[in-house]
Order: C-alpha cells, then structure tokens, then sequence
C-alpha cells in the first residue's frame, strides 16, 4: 500500500507493506481521503515528527476487513477521529478528555495519507460514524475539525444572542464561526489578508468594527500580532478562547487580565460528545461546509502542503 512519509523537510509518497487486521478487534478501512489538518502543518513546518511519520488524521474510509461488536460491517462508509479518552482519569472526569493519557497514545495506524488505516475496537465505538448520503466525503472530513470547534465553543459557555470575533479567517477561522451561528451566537471576523474577509462575510461572517466590543474572542490566527487584537476587541469580563500556537509563545499580559477581569481559555482537541455534535450538524445541513476544500491526489501531497503554507488555498482534501 501507498503512505506518504515525512522525510526532513520533504513529504515523499512510498510503498510499504500491506496491513492486514490478523486476530485483532477493529477493522481495516481503505482511505477515500483525508483532511490536511493546521497540525499536520505544524508538525510538518516545525520538525516535531520523525522521518518516516504518516501525518494526517482527518478520514474518510470505506470498511475493507472488520472484526467488531458494533454495527459496523464491510463496505461501510465512515469517518473517524483518531484519539479516544479513556473516561475515567481526573482529566477525563473533569472534562479535559484532550489531556488524558489514553487519549494521547490512541491513534488511527499508521496515519491518514495512506491507502489502508487499521481503526481499533475502541475508536469504532466512540469516536467513528457512518457517513450520511447525502454528504459528500469532502463535506464530512470536516467532522473532525468542526468537533474541536465546537468544543472550544462550549467552553466559552456564551449565552444566546452573545457576540463572538473570529480573529483569523483560514479555514479553521471560517469553521469556528459555521459553528458559532449553528449554535446561535452573533458572529464577526478579522484577517489581515482582504480576500479571507470578503469569503467570510459571503458565509455571514459580519466584519468587525473595532470601536465595539464582544463577549468572546477566538484565536484562530498563530500571529502573535492577533493577541493585540484580541485584547483589543474583548468587552470587560469578556472570554478569549485560545485555539493556535503563536511562534514567540507571548502570553496574555496580568494586569489586562486582572483590570479587565478576563477569562483566557484554551480549546484543544474534541471529545467524543462534540464530535457527535458535529457529525449532527454536518448531516442537518446546519453548517455549510462546501465548496472550502481544494482536492489533491496522494501523489501531490507536497504540493498540498506548500499551498497551505502559503496561504494559497484554504483547506486541502488528499484525494487516496
Ligand atoms: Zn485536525
Ligand atoms: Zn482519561
């Protein structure tokens, strides 16, 4: 089967021998195609995995070989995501699942731009669903990045009608504020770059006029410019949600949290239970996820991954 690899700073598509499922429990999915997630990027960018690495976690997978006590058989089509919590450490009993051990070391093997993908017992029972007809694969690759949207989301625990500034118009920017009107909030966006704030406002996200003030902000940009503006547009009292890396690692200055009486939160990873939020609001219908992917075939992977550099396309789909 196909993997693509990470070799130093080169993604290079190899042949590697076939993973079959053996005596374990889970299945064996052929990959349609994945999402090329901001991680990937990161990890990508920054060197953080080794040679040889397969990135990607973003699927959607047919069912080739399945030993399993759910429902799922052969030929099913279904998306997962790939960590799993295990339910009952501290960080899990308080909500923090994306902290938790298990949740850490589970993964989908050997990553996402691959033709095959084992998908263990345990995330066929939390964390996968069958795709809607009605959805295409592009639409429903977002399952994964919409949970951790709406996960930061909950976080902020809005009240309805509340405001909420996206600060960062790229793809996960658009998402969260898909997800910000799904679930019933006011919604305005900034980027410094006009095109992203055109598409936005085209998708009902309202440009922001910096005399006012909202209840929430999102961090979608890494700039660490974009702190400035956060603090900026916040109201006393108001949330910032954190949900980037910012390359200085420049924190929130005390005395504006302390004055201002602000909340500064951080949003990582989804847990089970908005990831079937999400999964609902794809098949309703209740957020517009198309027409934001660029589609790439595995043997372009490289090129996928410069345009997201480059901030050339919004979202790429590896077609497998
Ligand atoms: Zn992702
Ligand atoms: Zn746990």
């Amino acid at each position: 089967m196909k993997t693509a690899q990470v070799y130093q700073d080169k993604i290079i598509v190899k042949e590697v021998e076939d993973i079959t499922l053996g005596e374990r429990k889970g299945a064996i999915v052929k990959v349609l195609g994945c999402g090329l997630c901001g991680s990937d990027i990161v990890k990508f960018k920054h060197k953080i995995v080794h040679d040889g690495a397969v990135l990607g976690h973003e699927i959607v997978a047919e069912i080739l070989e399945i030993n399993s006590d759910t429902n799922f058989k052969k030929g099913d089509k279904i998306v997962t995501s790939h960590h799993v919590p295990c339910g009952e450490c501290n960080y899990c009993k308080h909500g923090n699942v994306s902290m938790c051990k298990h949740f850490k070391e589970t993964n989908i093997f050997p990553g996402g731009f691959s033709e095959k993908v084992f998908v263990s017992e345990e995330h066929l029972k939390n964390v996968a669903y069958t795709v809607p007809s009605n959805i295409s694969d592009e639409e429903i690759s977002f399952y994964e990045p919409l949970g951790c949207c709406i996960r930061a989301i909950k976080r902020c625990n809005l009240m309805k009608d509340d405001t909420a500034l996206i600060v960062g118009l790229g793809s996960i920017g658009l998402l969260m504020g898909e997800g910000l009107k799904a679930l019933g909030y006011r919604v305005y966006g900034c980027d410094l770059i006009d095109e992203r704030v055109k598409l936005a406002n085209k998708m009902g996200i309202q440009s922001f006029d910096f005399n006012l003030e909202v209840d929430a902000v999102f961090m979608t940009s890494g700039a660490d410019k974009a702190i400035e503006t956060a603090l900026k547009a916040v109201r006393p009292g108001g949330k910032i949600l954190v949900f980037s890396s910012t390359p200085l690692n420049n924190g929130y200055p005390n005395n504006e949290i302390y004055y201002k009486e602000l909340t500064i939160l951080g949003s990582y990873s989804p847990s089970p239970a908005d990831l079937k939020d999400s999964y609902e609001l794809i098949k309703s219908g209740k957020v517009n996820v198309k027409n934001l992917t660029t589609v790439y075939p595995l043997e372009q992977i490289q090129q996928a991954f410069d345009d997201t550099i480059s901030n050339k396309i919004f979202k790429a789909y590896i077609r497998i």
